[in-house]
This record gives C-alpha cells, structure tokens and sequence, in this order.
C-alpha cells in the first residue's frame, strides 16, 4: 500500500481533510488538491503535501492561490475545466468529495482515465447513476463508497459468493437533530438547531439534508447504483447512536453488519486500502459504553425528503437528478435564510414534478435539468 498516488478532489472540505490525514498516515503521495475558493486552507495543504497540480473552481481563488504559491512546484489551475484536468491524470486513486452536482464532470474525467474512484460525492450517483457505472464498467474502473452507510454495507458483503444471496439491504439513519419532532413543531426550526448534528460533525449542505433526512434518501439512491438492487429491497432503520452503519440481510436471514464509532476515516481509509485493512487513530469501539442501542422506523410522513427519493427512483430517468437539483437549491435558501425548514421538501416535490419524464438521456440532459431545478426553486421564493 505504500507509494500509492492520490488525488483528492474537495480537499479543503470536511472529508477532504480527514481524507489527508489518512493520506499522511499511510504514507501515500499526493498528486492533485481540488477545491471551490478556500485559498488559506489549500495554501496550507499545498505546502504540506506538495502535489504536482491544485485547481480552485473560482477563477478569483486561483489568481490568489497562484500568486500564494509561487515559491512551490505546484501548478495551479482554474475552473471545471482545471478540476477535470486534475482528476484525469493517471493515479492510484481518485478520492472524489465534492459537494454537490460540481461533483459529475470530474467523476466522468477520473473514469475515462481508467482512475480508481473513492465516492463521497454522493450527488454524482444520484443525479448520474446508470451514466457513472456504466462508464466504471466499460473502463473497469472500481467505485469504492466512501459514505458511511455503503461503507458498511460493502464491508458486510465481503465474502458473499452472488449477489443473489442478498435480500434486503439495511441503511441505518441517525434520525438528526428533529427526530420525533411533528411537523407543526419543525414550522419554526432554526438554522442553527438543523445544523447541530447529534453524531456526526460534517459539511453544511450534508448537514442540512442529515436534519430533513433527504440524506437518507439520497443514500437509498446511492445504493440502488453502488450494489445494483431494486430501491424495493433497501429498508431504512432509524439508529439514534450512529454505532451500526448498516446491514445486509442475506436469503438465509442471517444479517451482518458493520460497527464502529462514527468517524469517517474509518470508511475513507478502508476505501483506499481495500481489500486491505490498516490501524487508525479511530477511538476504538467499546459498546459497554452505550447503555442501550435503539432502532425505529423513520416517521415517513414528517420527513417526506425520504419518499421523494424512493419515488424519484422508481420513477427513473430525470427524476433523482431532478429531486437532487431542487434540494441543492432548496438546500442553500435555507442556508441561507431565505426560506424556513418545511419550505424545502415542499420546493423540492413542487419543482422535480415539472421535470420532462424520459426514459433514456445524458450527462447534458443532467445539467439542463440541473438548470431547470434552480431557476424553478429560485423563482418560486422571489
Ligand atoms: P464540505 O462542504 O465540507 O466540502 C466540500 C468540498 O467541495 C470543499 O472542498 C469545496 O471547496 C468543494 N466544492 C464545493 N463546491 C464546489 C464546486 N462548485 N466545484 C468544485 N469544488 C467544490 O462537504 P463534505 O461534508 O466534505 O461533503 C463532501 C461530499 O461527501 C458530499 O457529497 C457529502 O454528501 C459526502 N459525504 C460527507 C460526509 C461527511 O462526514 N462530511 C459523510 C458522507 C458523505
Ligand atoms: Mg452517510
């Protein structure tokens, strides 16, 4: 495992940076940083990790960052076309953790190039799922989850000798900070009180669909293209202790599971040193610690984000792009307060049901629904 080569796209971001110091800890080397605008952070990991090229999306960013780091070797590029430059490079590995829909074009570009993809840019497979796998098939490229939940599914199937063995797979929720709230009282839910996750410390996009649990449904979708199963097969458990990330049942009704202490860099190092298992900094899990572990069914009718996702995904075609663009959108009002907490599944279901319903279409047709879905959810709220 020594001396692999690493790119990581959205290095400055919360997986980014755990994702460097798995990198450290392994001794692998880097050779691309990508990142939005965060030149202070990018600065400080360029000098550390010296990669060969680092690109900033904002044109602006990059003009700053190529003045900071004239002094290294590293060559700064700019723009989608820079960040596609990067991943397209031969490595090792491609650790995509790109938030959002930015995350597409660079997944294609680390694939075409035959690159081993590391996923946490979930966005990328729900908006792109049949275009992105098949793509990894053609180009035997393996797509490793970084998420959590397909971390421990991908985990529990090791060892399993068809794929027909499995019957069900479980994805685990923590339920985020509203669980057993009504909807009545997430009329008045704050900002602050969405962003402050019980188990997990992640990004603010991430954290926001963590409170609406659109995550969950996100992950749903993500693991319909990850394992190749019917959406009808994958049940969603409510876990308040993020201690079991999930599980699969196999035809024998045996189910096994993946546990551990909620912390990523369990999932992020064994997506990059698969099949191979290393230590880590991680607490060890102690599960005396944990009075009692508990699990419910999701309250579906509060939470409808979740069955957006199912129906978006049975529907097919343009739907999960659609459903995943208007949450992007609806998302980052929140965000930034200019719509309240229950505005965004409604925003979501109003603009993804204006979505053409086709059957076969392209990364293009993707990015014109993308556009669709902004201008929609924007233009509902002015
Ligand atoms: P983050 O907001 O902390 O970081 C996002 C990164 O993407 C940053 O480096 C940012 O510069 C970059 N970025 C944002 N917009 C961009 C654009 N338009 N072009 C290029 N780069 C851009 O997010 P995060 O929490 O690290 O999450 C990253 C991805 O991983 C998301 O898809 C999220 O769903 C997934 N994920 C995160 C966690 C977690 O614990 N944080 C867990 C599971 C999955
Ligand atoms: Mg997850």
């Amino acid at each position: 495992m020594d001396n692999q080569m690493l790119t990581i796209l959205g290095s400055t971001g919360s997986i980014g940076q755990q994702a460097l110091e798995v990198a450290k800890l392994r001794g692998f080397g880097i050779f691309a940083l990508t990142a939005h605008s965060n030149v202070d952070i990018i600065e400080k990991q360029i000098r550390e990790f010296k990669p060969r090229k680092a690109a900033m999306y904002s044109e602006e960013a990059a003009k700053e960052l190529k003045l900071r780091v004239a002094d290294t070797d590293t060559k700064v590029l700019c723009g989608m076309d820079g960040i596609c430059e990067c991943s397209g490079e031969k490595v090792d590995f491609v650790l995509n953790s790109i938030v959002g829909m930015a995350g597409l074009l660079p997944t294609i570009s680390a694939i075409k190039s035959a690159n081993k993809l590391a996923l946490a840019n979930k966005e990328t497979l729900v908006a792109g799922g049949h275009i992105v796998t098949e793509l990894a098939k053609a180009n035997n490229v393996p797509i490793l989850p970084v998420d959590s939940e397909h971390s421990a599914i991908f985990q529990s199937l090791q060892g399993m000798s068809d794929k027909k063995e499995i019957k069900r797979l479980i994805l685990t929720a923590s339920g985020g900070p509203f669980f057993g709230k009504t909807k009545e009282e997430l009329e008045s839910v704050t900002l602050e009180q969405a962003l402050n996750h019980p188990n997990w410390s992640m990004g603010a996009k991430i954290t926001v669909d963590s409170a609406t649990m659109m995550n969950k449904g996100l992950e749903l979708i993500e693991a319909v293209w990850l394992f190749d199963v019917s959406p009808k097969d994958i049940d969603i458990l409510v876990h308040r202790q993020s201690v079991i990330h999930s599980l699969v049942e196999f035809v024998d009704n045996s189910v096994i599971a993946q546990l551990g202490v909620p912390d990523m860099r369990i999932p992020i190092q064994y997506a990059l040193t698969y099949p191979e298992r290393y230590p880590s900094p991680v607490k060890q899990l102690r599960l005396e610690e944990y009075a009692t572990l508990t699990f419910s069914q999701p309250d579906y009718d509060t939470f409808s984000c979740i069955n957006l996702c199912k129906e978006a995904i049975l529907s097919g075609g343009l739907f999960p792009a659609a459903v995943n663009s208007a949450n992007e959108a609806a998302n980052l009002l929140f965000r930034q307060g200019k719509i309240r907490f229950m505005d965004i599944p409604e925003l979501v279901r109003k603009a993804a049901s204006e979505v053409p319903n086709v059957t076969d279409f392209t990364t293009d047709d993707i990015f014109e629904t993308d556009k669709l879905m902004r201008s929609l959810v924007n233009g509902y709220v002015i």
